[in-house]
Order: structure tokens, then C-alpha cells, then sequence
């Protein structure tokens, strides 16, 4: 599938440098595909111990990581991540584990993600921890585009328009922080597809259109100059990033 190529410009609005520790591989690349597409430094491994070794070194801003691993007890990962390192943690959960969901937060996890999970909701969870624990150390919050026109609050994922706050759909949301973190830079529909459902499925590229129109009509008479059309390419946010 031709889903390389196009996603070389650094969209990210935080970056670090992330460890995904998951046994299961294919989750492990594809995790590892999308936080490096959103801009993340990556390591992975899907050795507990090996994870253990990693967090100890330092340099790693954030730890995902599976409970459920081979070697030794996903917790005693967690613990030395948080507690003896400070590392924040986003715990990756089976649907049926409420255990571990609980166990993983009385062990300090900062965030958890129950699987099956889209990517991209794991690339979001993770941008929002480090948002959350770098404060007002890190990059701001909320960016503002076209003047102040449009206001977007990542970690919020809320966007406003002259003040006035938009009511999006998840979808919507998704299509908007997706332009916004790159103003002026064209998205195809495969590629808007890829960020907002977090997965490869060519049939859904037609109903993008549609979720553009309804996203422009909330964003008012300007909408179509907000979001702008691309021919035969795709769109593009029409707003320059204020400084
Ligand atoms: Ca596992």
C-alpha cells in the first residue's frame, strides 16, 4: 500500500523520544509507524528486561507499554519507569483486563489504552501525557491560526472559531488537528483516512469528502477558504499558524 512517501514533513506538535514495549509485533511496528509519522523518536523492544535496561539508560521522555509480556511482569516495568525514574508511562490494556487497567493506575500509569486500539488514539494519548507532564515548560497548549480566527486545544481536542466554540465530531476533530499541525501543507484523503481512523482502508477515502463538508459548514461562511480543496490532491488547512 502506497502510504509512504507523503509523511515526511514533521507534523508533530510535541515530540520526544518515546520506548514501545509490546511482545506482539505487529502492533510493535505499527505503533512504531504512526509515532514516528507524528514526529516521535522511537525505540521498541518486547523484552520486559530489555525495556528495563532501556527506561535505566534515560532518554526516554515516555514509555507505552504492554502489561502482558513474556519475560517478566509488565508492573515491574511500569515501577521502574515511574518510580524510579519519573518516566510517564501509557499502559496499552486487553479489552477483559479491568485488572490491569486498575493495577496499571495504582502503579502510577498516566494514561491507558484498551486494545483493540486505533494508532492513532495512542499517538494522541501519548502527545497528551507529555503535554500534561512537561506543563508550561513545553510547547503551549493551544494554537492559534489566521490571527486568532481559529483557536486548537490538543490535549482538549476542542477547537474554536472567533470565540465561539465548534462542535466536532470525533472525525471532524481528527480531519482538523490532522491540517492543523502542518498549515498550508497538502493531506491526500488516503493520508487524512490514515490519521483519522488510524488504519489502512482505501474504501473509506470517499466518505472524507463528506465529513470535509460537514466540518467547513461548522466552520461557517469561510469554511471552504479554511479548508481548502486541493484539486485532484486533497486538503489543506487555508490559515497560516500564528506566531
Ligand atoms: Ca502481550
Amino acid at each position: 500500500m502506497a502510504s509512504r512517501g507523503i509523511d515526511t514533513v514533521g507534523v508533530s506538535i510535541v515530540a520526544g523520544t518515546l520506548l514501545v514495549v509490546e511482545d506482539d509485533r505487529e502492533i510493535r511496528d505499527l505503533l512504531r509507524r504512526y509515532l514516528e509519522r507524528a514526529g516521535f523518536t522511537t525505540h521498541t523492544t518486547g523484552s520486559g528486561a530489555e525495556a528495563i535496561r532501556l527506561v535505566s539508560t534515560g532518554g526516554i521522555d515516555l514509555v507505552i507499554l504492554d502489561l502482558g509480556l513474556p519475560d517478566i511482569d509488565g508492573i515491574e516495568v511500569l515501577d521502574t519507569a515511574r518510580r524510579t525514574n519519573g518516566v510517564p508511562v501509557v499502559v496499552l490494556t486487553a479489552r477483559s483486563g479491568v485488572d490491569d487497567r486498575i493495577l496499571g493506575l495504582e502503579h502510577g500509569a498516566d494514561d491507558y489504552v484498551t486494545k483493540p486500539f486505533s494508532p492513532t488514539e495512542v499517538v494522541l494519548r501519548a502527545q497528551a501525557v507529555l503535554h500534561r507532564v512537561r506543563g508550561s515548560a513545553g510547547e503551549p497548549d493551544t494554537w492559534s491560526f489566521g490571527d486568532g480566527r481559529l483557536r486548537i486545544d490538543e490535549p482538549r481536542h476542542e477547537a474554536s472559531l472567533a470565540g465561539q466554540r465548534l462542535e466536532l465530531t470525533p472525525t471532524e476533530w481528527g480531519l482538523l488537528s490532522a491540517m492543523a499541525a502542518a498549515p498550508g501543507r497538502v493531506f491526500s484523503r488516503y493520508e487524512l483516512v490514515n490519521r483519522v481512523r488510524g488504519y489502512e482502508f482505501a474504501g473509506y477515502e470517499r466518505t472524507i469528502d463528506s465529513h470535509v463538508k460537514n466540518l467547513r459548514r461548522k466552520l461557517g461562511p469561510d469554511g471552504g477558504e479554511i479548508v481548502e480543496t486541493v484539486l485532484g490532491v486533497g486538503y489543506r488547512l487555508g490559515l497560516n499558524r500564528d506566531r
